[in-house]
């Protein structure tokens, strides 16, 4: 379910992130996201995501909660059976998450505070969908660099009522807070051809979240 891309910065994006071996999808609009999620994931698939504002927006966050899937779903447990849970989720057929960044040369950047959601969209889950709007499209991973430290960590923080310098700011001082939000990075160059089109990339034509 591609519609045709007008920009040529995105269609440089997808063709970059298709020569990396990552299934690449457009959509001019955030409200055409979960059908486009209906179509591609089966009814029944065992489902689960990463925190994401871009997952909440578009409402497919309440679709993968909406009683078609099998869904882990992380926002019903905590402590120890949290745990449990992120381990679970590395035998999900589908991880739902959203990029930090992602450059030019199809490359995609992501900070996490626990490095759950970074161990998933390398590792585990059969497929994994990336929802991102055209924000997050950036020159290249110096760039994705700084639009975290600028603008990702101090929204996010702000977001979860976290006490970071950034969140007090709006800059990074390269804290040592037991709130960090941003402790583990991945980048994902290109996926081994083994494994071309377990990520799929839905890029929307809109802003949408940090
Ligand atoms: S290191 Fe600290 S101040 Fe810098 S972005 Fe991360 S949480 Fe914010």
């Amino acid at each position: 379910m591609n519609e045709p891309v007008s920009s040529p910065q995105i269609r440089q994006v997808m063709e970059a992130l298709e020569a990396n071996n990552m299934t690449a999808h457009y959509l001019p609009r955030a409200d055409q996201a979960v059908a486009f999620v209906q179509q591609l994931i089966p009814e029944g698939a065992v489902v689960s995501n990463g925190g994401s504002v871009t997952l909440a927006q578009t409402g497919v966050m309440d679709h993968l909660a909406s009683g078609r899937y099998q869904y882990l779903d992380r926002s019903k447990v905590s402590g120890e059976e949290l745990g449990r849970l992120y381990r679970q989720v590395f035998s999900a057929d589908w991880y739902l998450a959203s990029a930090n960044a992602i450059t030019q040369q199809g490359e995609i950047y992501e900070l996490d505070a626990n490095a759950n959601r970074i161990a998933a969209i390398s590792f585990g889950p059969a497929h994994v969908l990336l929802i991102a709007g055209v924000n997050k499209i950036v020159p290249d991973l110096h760039a994705a660099v700084r639009r975290v430290r600028e603008t990702v960590a101090p929204k996010n923080a702000v977001r979860l009522g976290l006490k970071t310098p950034c969140a007090l700011t709006g800059q990074c001082a390269d804290c040592k807070s037991p709130d960090r939000i941003c402790c583990s990075a991945l980048i994902l160059r290109r996926q081994r051809e083994a494994l071309k089109g377990r990520i799929h990339v839905l890029l929307v034509g809109e802003e949408l979240g940090y």
